[in-house]
């Protein structure tokens, strides 16, 4: 209750009236999402981050677009030590990184259509977290860095998905109640890590390449939150994950 009792200080200082109609239709459908906490300042190439430099494979270069060629911008990181203790190891141990061109001069997220699953000019995988297989670059290779964020805690929220994904589920609101659910804010806009996708156009889950199967939501990367980072007007990006296949990750987004 707490929980909730908070999300209004901001607002008004009630619930709208008709939340007690609507919450029990969306009540099985309630998620945990947490939002990161971060402090400003480089730190450990192993931590759970925004941008800076990201930890990287013996042997291997600095993860670059497929269209221009040139080293692409860490956008987060995350250490599967470093979660909440009820969500470990929920994608997997190990480090999940994903990367996304913002070479602007090239155009490379018209031209490799990053906003879909899968472009050239994003990349998102999950690495080892032995640091006998990791090695820690020396200088940032992007050229405008954005300025790295550590991720020092998580703060725990509910969360429920936006009306189109609740009539997939079979829970048909009224337009009252979808409008309930925004003045709500559900799904929570703003980065945060698991919970339901603040989707910009309709349900948008990637498919498994290897087994089709709708990829789930990890992580929410929304415009100028951490990241001084528009995608493009104020959308919002996902990186989801294959449940049974935790190596097939990407990042994709959408705007109004
Ligand atoms: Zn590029
Ligand atoms: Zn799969």
């Amino acid at each position: 209750m707490t929980k909730i009792f908070d999300i209004f200080k901001n607002k008004s200082d009630t619930p709208p009236e008709l939340w007690s109609e609507v919450e029990p239709l969306v009540a099985p459908y309630k998620k945990e999402t947490w939002v990161p906490a971060t402090t400003k300042g480089s730190t450990s190439y192993l931590a759970s981050k925004f941008s800076g430099i990201p930890a990287l494979l013996k042997g291997e270069e600095w993860p670059c677009c497929g269209s221009c060629k040139k080293p692409m911008q860490l956008f987060v990181q995350l250490n599967s030590n470093n979660l909440p203790d009820s969500v470990k190891g929920i994608f997997g141990d190990g480090l999940l990184q994903a990367f996304y061109c913002t070479n602007s001069e090239d155009e490379c997220d018209e031209i490799c259509e990053s906003y879909f699953p899968f472009s050239k000019a994003t990349s998102a995988r999950l690495i080892s977290l032995d640091e006998s297989e990791l090695v820690e670059h020396t200088g940032n290779l992007v050229e405008e860095t954005f300025p790295e964020k550590q991720i020092t805690d998580w703060e725990a929220q509910d969360d429920y998905p936006n009306w189109e994904e609740l009539e997939d589920l079979g829970v048909k609101l009224t337009e009252e109640h979808v409008s309930v659910m925004r003045e709500m804010g559900f799904p929570r806009e703003k980065d945060k890590l698991l919970g339901w996708p603040n989707w910009i156009q309709g349900v948008e889950y990637p498919s498994c390449p290897e087994c089709n199967k709708a990829m789930k939501l990890v992580f929410q990367i929304d415009s100028e939150d951490n990241l001084p980072f528009m995608f493009g007007d104020a959308g919002c990006a996902h990186i989801t994950q294959c449940e049974e296949h935790k190596e097939q990750l990407t990042i994709a987004w959408a705007c109004g």
